[in-house]
């Protein structure tokens, strides 16, 4: 089974709706220059501000988008198409962070991560990431 496609040629985004991917479809309903912005353009963003705040809820809120948006965002294909307004939150927030990233309420904390990278065995580990990737005989 394929997923379908866009109807316009040499267009090979995902079917969004009356046979035409996202962006094709918006252009067709509100006229005007196609928007350019991607999945793609953010995705590394929206990482950066979710690990501003404690939870993921709070940065969303925050950035004003919806979780449909931020779904879309963190699971899509980094080519598919954003609505103008999500994009232009998701930089405008991007920009407003500041200071350095807060600590998760749950799972490992900074302090945690940096007093094991401390210790030799925490060293050990990072010098084996490191270290280029062997290949298998
Ligand atoms: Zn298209």
């Amino acid at each position: 089974m394929t997923t379908p496609t866009c109807r316009y040629a040499s267009c090979t985004n995902a079917h969004y709706a009356a046979g035409a991917c996202r962006r094709h479809r918006e252009q067709e309903i509100h006229g005007g220059p196609v928007s350019t912005h991607t999945v793609g353009d953010v995705q590394h963003l929206m990482r950066r501000i979710i690990d501003h705040y404690p939870t993921a809820r709070e940065a969303i809120k925050t950035v004003g988008i919806s979780y449909e948006s931020y779904y879309r965002i963190m699971r899509s294909d980094t080519r598919a198409t954003l609505k103008t307004p999500t994009y232009r939150r998701i930089i405008a927030a991007a920009r407003n962070l500041d200071g350095a990233p807060a600590e998760k309420t749950t799972g490992i904390t900074r302090a945690e991560v940096a007093a094991y990278a401390l210790t030799t065995e925490g060293q050990a580990f990072i010098a084996e990431c490191l270290a280029p990737k062997q290949v298998a005989a």
